[in-house]
This record gives structure tokens, C-alpha cells and sequence, in this order.
């Protein structure tokens, strides 16, 4: 079979993959890794191999962040009037939603993630992000303090301005390719960076594509360069470049230290967005129908891989029964199949390797004895597709309660006193995002503060809005993405002290 034998109606949607090889942007330029070597795309839901991008290395990466410096150095970007950058960012989020058919279909083809939910939330809310972000570029803005300088003789005028940091390299994981590469990009250029982004080897081809368009959109060439290849070589490289002035990095605990180390090695500012074990803790008082939806919708949208996932649901003993009994009613209700097919509410899982973590999960929980209420086997003989999974009865030494599965497999346990709920809750290494469900305001503002989290929902689950800070406390990270505080993080702040 030809491996690039694509249906014509995901080719329709994926024109950009004509050339079946599709090359790094390096200073405005589409081409091939300098060592000639090219990695495999691959459709999840089918196994095949639907594309190649380049294996970049070292060598890609320097000339990456050159240009990038070059693009910096010229001041072509940081030196536009706020106005002009967010003029031409505004530009790239109308192209991104004219784009809307051909990126979703990209996203679906290479990641397995339904075509729905790349439209809304990589395309839409991408593009939505990037005008948020266009916005600070005329509002970033120092001080002017009064002081109390003991020399005397001249007049003190002593103000703060904030400056871009300079080349920023990004570093994004495969779950939302689009998305989070604007999570990046967008506030990077708003502040007057230029960027070199790294997406995941599994995932190159929406972030290949934004690079043509931020050029469409008349953002000059150099100001945002994109290098594909794998993180142990390309990601390594860009990580320990001298000339990097800022990492951003969304992925795993594991990698986000190597990535923190390399950029203290340069002092480079760092942001790290990482992994997750968030739990959902149920009052007395919650509406149990409510809670499963929102549940069902926290632990199997995109299938799990989600770093905020719902994972680890806490439910008071007096609504445990029936909260178990909708959610497996949900979970094996959910029709699984092609992210192209309109009517799937559950796709593959990203890729093999991924696809053999999560079953691994599920056999560790069922070996150690968790009561498997729904879901927990492999669905077709082909492709990466597991059966949205609720393991009741947990207790807190369980692999499946302590680690991050990055799956559509839930951990549920019942508690008897609010305090043993709370203590559970917090009872992880991460600490990314919390829900808390109740109709008592009172609850609400007492137990809201106590969740170790970065994020808080109380009746809700999952639900980011572009100006709410997103980051982690603990394992889960450091700075945030999102809101005032991702386009600061940016920035440098400069303090200035003029004799007149
Ligand atoms: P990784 O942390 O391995 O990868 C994230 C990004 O870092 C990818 O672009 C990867 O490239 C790159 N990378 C890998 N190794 C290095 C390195 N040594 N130096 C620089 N960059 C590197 O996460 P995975 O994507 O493999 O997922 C593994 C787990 O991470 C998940 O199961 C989940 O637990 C967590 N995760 C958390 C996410 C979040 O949103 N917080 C998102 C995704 C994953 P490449 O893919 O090419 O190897």
C-alpha cells in the first residue's frame, strides 16, 4: 500500500501535505535538515505514515537561533510600533481561522484528535488567544516611582521599561500542537521576541504550516523559525544554545528539569508547564449528574491527554454509587472511532508508544486490585484505540492514583470527612489543577485555598479562558502561560536612574 494513500476527503482538508515532505522555516526558508534526514509522520487511528519532517539536529538548530538573532538584532520585529506587532498578529489570527478546514484536518491526521476538537480548540481558541495576546503589545509598561536617592546636586528621575528577552526557544508537546505552540509564540511576539519553536517529533505539521502563515501574514522572515526533529537531538540542541534567552516548555516532569537545568546553565528565564495528577473532590451537596458529565468531560476529552486532566475523583461516600453508575453509563455510551467521522466522541490515543503506556496503566490497576467499572480493554485490532476506563475503589499507593497516566483512565475513592478529601487531594507530587464540586458557596471559599493547584475550578473542570494564568505549583511547574502573566514572562524589566 502506498504509505501516503490518504482518503480524499482528509486530503481535502490537508493540501498542505502535497509534498508529502514538508521542510523545516529557517529565516523566512522551507527546507531540509542539513543532514538529509527526515522522520515519519503517523496517522494514529490507521498506523500509516502520512508525511515526513525533518530530523534536525544541532547544526539546524544553530542556524535557526542565528536567524532568530539576526532577526532580533535588526530590530525589523522589536523595533515595529506596538501597534504595527499587533497589527500583523491580528493578521495571523485571521489567517489561522481562515485556515480553520486544513489545520484541523493536519491536527486530526497527525495526533488522532477529533477533527471538532482541533477545530475549536487548536484553530478557534488559538486564533482567539493570538488576538488576547496582539493586545498587550500596546499595553506592556514600566513605572515611574518617586525615590529617595541620598546624593545630592542633580534632579533623580528613576522609571522601569519592559524589554523583550530576546530569542526565545520553545519546546511543545503532541497533545495540542497548535494550541500550545500559540501559547507560546504568541505572547513571545507580542513582547518583541523572536522565537526558534521545537514541536514534537509525533507531531510537526500544524506548527510547519503557522510558520507560512505568520509569513503570509507579513511577520518578517527570521522572527518566527520552526526546526522539527526528536527532543533527545533537536530539543537537547535548542535547549543548551547560548544564544537562547528564554525557554518555554510544555511536557513531561522528567524532561522539564533537564530543560530547567540546561537554562540555568545559560541563565536563561525559563517557564515550565508540566505534568499533572488533578484531582476532583465532590461535596455532600453536588449534583451527581453534573459531576459525571463534568468528569466524564474532564478525564476522557481528547481521550485523557489532557495535562489537567480530571484523573483522581474524590466523591463523598453518600454519592459514590450513584456518581460511579452515571459515569460508566457515560463511558460506555461514548462512540469510539475516526477523528474524521462527525459522529466520534473518542479517537486514538497519539501514538504506539503512548498507546502501550496507558494499557501498562491499566494492567498495574487491575493487578493491584482497583475495581474496573468500565472500559479498561483495547478497541479494534488496528490503530490506537483504548475504551474510556474508570477503576472505583482506589487507594492511595496505587500506581494508577499516583502517576500521571495521560490517558482516558480515571482513579475513583470515596471519602467520609471533608478533611481526609482535602489531605487526599493534595496528597501528589503535582500540583497543576484541582475542581471542587459543591452548591455551597461557603464550601467553595473554604476549601478553594486549601487545594494545592495552580488552577481551581469549582463546578467545572478543564475550562481555560486566554487571560487566566495557567502553570503549576510543586512536580507541575514553574511560571505561567496564559493572561498578563505568560507576555510579562517575556520581558525584561528594566530599571533606569537619569541625573537631569
Ligand atoms: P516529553 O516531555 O518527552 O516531550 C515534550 C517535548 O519535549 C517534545 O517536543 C519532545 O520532543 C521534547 N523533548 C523530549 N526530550 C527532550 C530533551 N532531552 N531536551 C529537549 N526537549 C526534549 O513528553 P511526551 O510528549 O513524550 O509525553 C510524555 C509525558 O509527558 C506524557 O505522558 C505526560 O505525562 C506528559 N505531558 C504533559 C503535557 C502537558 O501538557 N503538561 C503535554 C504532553 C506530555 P519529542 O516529542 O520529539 O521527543
Amino acid at each position: 500500500m502506498n504509505p501516503f494513500d490518504l482518503s480524499s476527503q482528509q486530503l481535502q482538508g490537508a493540501k498542505f501535505l502535497s509534498e508529502r515532505r514538508v521542510g523545516n522555516v529557517i529565516g523566512g526558508v522551507s527546507g531540509p535538515a542539513l543532514s538529509g534526514r527526515w522522520l515519519p509522520v503517523t496517522d494514529p487511528a490507521t498506523e500509516m505514515v502520512v508525511a515526513e519532517a525533518p530530523d534536525s539536529d544541532a547544526a539546524d538548530i544553530a542556524r535557526a537561533v542565528a536567524s532568530a538573532q539576526r532577526a532580533f538584532d535588526s530590530h525589523v520585529w522589536r523595533g515595529l510600533r506596538p501597534a504595527d506587532r499587533e497589527k500583523l498578529l491580528f493578521r495571523l489570527s485571521e489567517l489561522i481561522e481562515r485556515h480553520a478546514d486544513e489545520l484541523s484536518a493536519l491536527e486530526t491526521l497527525q495526533s488522532g484528535k477529533l477533527q471538532g476538537i482541533a477545530r475549536a480548540i487548536d484553530v478557534q481558541a488559538g486564533a482567539e488567544f493570538v488576538r488576547y495576546m496582539a493586545g498587550w503589545a500596546t499595553k506592556l509598561e514600566g513605572q515611574t516611582l518617586d525615590n529617595s536617592i541620598p546624593i545630592p546636586g542633580p534632579q533623580w528621575v528613576t522609571y522601569t521599561r519592559r524589554e523583550p528577552v530576546g530569542v526565545v526557544g520553545a519546546i511543545v508537546p503532541w497533545n495540542f500542537p497548535l494550541a500550545i505552540a500559540l501559547w507560546k509564540i504568541a505572547p513571545a511576539l507580542a513582547a518583541g521576541c523572536t522565537v526558534v519553536l521545537k514541536p514534537s517529533e509525533d507531531t510537526p505539521l500544524t506548527a510547519l504550516r503557522l510558520a507560512h502563515l505568520a509569513l503570509e501574514a507579513g511577520i518578517p522572515e527570521g522572527v518566527l523559525n520552526v526546526v522539527c526533529g526528536r527532543g533527545a537531538t533537536a530539543g537537547a540542541a535548542l535547549i543548551a544554545h547560548p544564544g537562547v534567552r528564554k525557554l518555554s516548555f510544555t511536557g513531561s516532569t522528567a524532561v522539564g528539569k533537564v530543560v530547567g537545568h540546561a537554562a540555568v546553565e545559560n541563565m536563561a528565564r525559563f517557564t515550565l508547564e508540566l505534568g499533572g495528577k488533578s484531582p476532583a473532590v465532590v461535596m455532600e451537596d453536588a449534583d451527581p449528574s453534573q459531576v459525571a458529565q463534568g468528569i466524564a468531560t474532564g478525564i476522557f476529552f481528547h481521550q485523557g491527554q489532557v495535562c489537567t486532566a480530571s484523573s483522581r475523583l474524590l466523591v463523598h461516600r453518600s454519592l459514590y454509587r450513584r456518581v460511579l453508575d452515571e459515569l460508566a453509563g457515560i463511558a460506555q455510551g461514548m462512540r469510539i472511532g475516526s477523528g474524521f467521522d462527525a459522529a466520534t466522541q473518542f479517537g486514538p490515543l497519539t501514538s504506539k508508544a503512548h498507546f502501550a503506556r496507558v494499557m501498562d496503566f491499566i494492567a498495574s490497576a487491575k493487578a493491584e486490585g482497583a475495581t474496573l467499572v468500565a472500559g479498561g480493554e483495547r478497541v479494534h485490532d488496528a490503530g490506537c484505540f483504548v475504551q474510556p476506563t474508570i477503576f472505583a475503589d482506589t487507594t492511595a499507593q496505587m500506581r494508577v492514583v499516583r502517576e500521571e497516566v495521560f490517558g482516558p483512565v480515571l482513579a475513583v475513592a470515596p471519602f467520609d470527612d471533608v478533611e481526609d478529601a482535602i489531605a487526599a487531594a493534595n496528597d501528589t507530587p503535582y500540583g497543576l489543577a484541582a475542581s471542587l464540586w459543591t452548591q455551597s458557596l461557603s464550601h467553595a471559599h473554604r476549601i478553594v485555598p486549601r487545594l494545592q493547584a495552580g488552577v481551581v475550578w469549582v463546578n467545572a473542570h478543564n475550562v481555560l479562558d486566554a487571560g487566566l494564568p495557567l502553570g503549576g505549583i510543586k512536580q507541575s511547574g514553574t511560571g505561567r502561560d496564559l493572561g498578563r502573566a505568560a507576555v510579562e514572562g517575556f520581558t525584561e524589566l528594566k530599571s533606569v536612574c537619569m541625573a537631569v
